[in-house]
C-alpha cells in the first residue's frame, strides 16, 4: 500500500501543474496515469499559443512540464488502470491492477479523449482508415485523399497539418461557419489542397479492406452522396475520461465534472482540473491554470484537516 498527503490522477498538463504546486507546498505528492505521462497534447504536432513558446510541439512541452515535475520529486505511477476508487472515505482509497494508493486528497486531470462519430464502420476501420490522431498516422496518408470531420481548433488545424501528406484534404463540418479561431481558419481557406463539404454529416463509413468511401448527407437539401477518400479524421470535440468515477461526483449532462472556483468537486478533499471539469475553455495554459489552483487549495485543505492523520 502506498500513501500520499495527494494523489493527482493524469499526468497531462493539468496534472503536472497541480504536482509542481503540491510538491512546493510540501505535500507528498502522486501521480498516477493510466498511460504514459504526457496527456492529449502529447499528440499535438506543434502549439503555438502557450505563453512562452511561441512554436512548441506538444511531446516537447509535456517533456519540459516533466521534467520540472520531476524536479520536486513527485512520483510517478504511468500505466495504472484504476479499478476501484472511494473518493468519499477519509483517507481516499484508490486501487489499481498493480497496488493500493492511499491518499488525504485527490486531484483529478485525467482530461477527456476524442468523441466518436457513433456510425457504422467507424469502430470496423479504426487503424485501416479511421483514425483520431493526424500526427500519428498523417504519414501513411503521402499523396492520398483525406477527410477531416469537424469545424473546430483540432479539426482545422489538423486538416492544415494532413496536408503535409495528402493531395487532398476535405473538411466535412454539418454547419456552413467554422468554430476554429480565426486566424486557423484563415490558413485552411488558403490552403489550396483543403475543400470543404459544408453543411454535411457523415453517415457511413464504407470499404473493404480499407476505407474507401463515404456516404454523406447535406443536413439542408438531404441530399446523399458518396466521397471516395482514403482515411478519416474524426475531430468532433472531446469526453471526459471518468469511467471509474461511478457516479460519486457531480457532474455536468456532458459528464464533466463540476467544481467550484477552487477546483473543489462536490466532495471535501477532491478537486478537479483540465479537461475533465466543466470548464468555458479548453487548453494547455487553462489546464495548467487549474492544476496550479487545485493545488494550493488541496493543500489548504490537508493543513486544516490535520486531525486526519494517517501518513506516518
Ligand atoms: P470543439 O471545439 O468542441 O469542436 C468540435 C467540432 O465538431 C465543432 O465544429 C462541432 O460543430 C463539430 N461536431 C460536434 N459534434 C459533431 C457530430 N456529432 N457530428 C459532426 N460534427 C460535430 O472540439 P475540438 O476542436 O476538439 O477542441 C476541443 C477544445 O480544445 C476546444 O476548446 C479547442 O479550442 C481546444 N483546442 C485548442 C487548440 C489550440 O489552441 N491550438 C487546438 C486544438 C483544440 P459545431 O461547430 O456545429 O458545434
Amino acid at each position: 500500500m502506498k500513501e500520499f498527503d495527494t494523489i493527482i490522477l493524469g499526468g497531462g498538463p493539468a496534472g503536472f501543474s497541480a504536482g509542481i504546486y503540491a510538491a512546493r507546498s510540501a505535500l507528498k505528492t502522486a501521480i498516477i496515469d493510466i498511460n504514459m505521462m504526457g496527456g492529449q497534447p502529447s499528440n499535438y504536432l506543434e502549439l503555438e499559443n502557450y505563453p512562452g513558446f511561441s512554436h512548441i510541439g506538444g511531446f516537447e512541452l509535456m517533456e519540459k512540464f516533466e521534467e520540472h515535475a520531476d524536479k520536486f520529486g513527485i512520483e510517478k505511477f504511468p500505466m495504472q488502470e484504476i479499478e476501484k476508487i472511494d473518493l468519499i472515505s477519509n483517507p481516499k482509497v484508490i486501487l489499481t491492477k498493480e497496488d493500493e494508493f492511499r491518499a488525504k486528497t485527490v486531484i483529478i486531470a485525467t482530461g477527456a479523449q476524442p468523441m466518436k462519430l457513433g456510425i457504422e464502420g467507424e469502430k470496423e476501420f479504426v487503424g485501416r482508415g479511421v483514425s483520431y490522431c493526424a500526427v500519428c498516422d498523417g504519414a501513411f496518408y503521402k499523396e492520398k485523399t483525406v477527410a477531416v470531420v469537424g469545424g473546430g481548433n483540432s479539426a482545422v488545424e489538423e486538416a492544415c497539418y494532413l496536408t503535409k501528406f495528402a493531395d487532398k484534404v476535405y473538411i466535412i463540418h454539418r454547419r456552413d461557419a467554422l468554430r476554429a479561431d480565426k486566424i486557423v481558419q484563415q490558413r485552411a481557406f488558403n490552403n489550396p489542397k483543403i475543400e470543404f463539404v459544408w453543411d454535411s454529416v457523415v453517415k457511413e463509413i464504407k470499404g473493404s479492406q480499407l476505407v474507401e468511401k463515404l456516404v454523406i448527407e447535406n443536413v439542408k437539401t438531404h441530399d446523399v452522396f458518396e466521397l471516395a477518400v482514403n482515411g478519416v479524421f474524426p475531430y468532433i470535440g472531446i469526453v471526459p475520461n471518468i469511467d471509474f468515477i461511478n457516479g460519486q461526483l457531480e457532474q455536468d449532462k456532458g459528464g464533466f465534472i463540476m467544481t467550484d472556483e477552487t477546483m473543489k468537486t462536490s466532495l471535501d478533499g477532491v478537486y478537479a482540473v483540465g479537461d475533465v471539469r466543466h470548464t468555458p475553455l479548453r487548453q494547455v495554459i487553462t489546464a495548467a491554470s487549474d492544476g496550479a489552483v487545485g493545488a494550493v487549495y488541496a493543500a489548504k485543505y490537508v493543513e486544516e484537516t490535520k486531525s486526519v492523520e494517517f501518513i506516518k
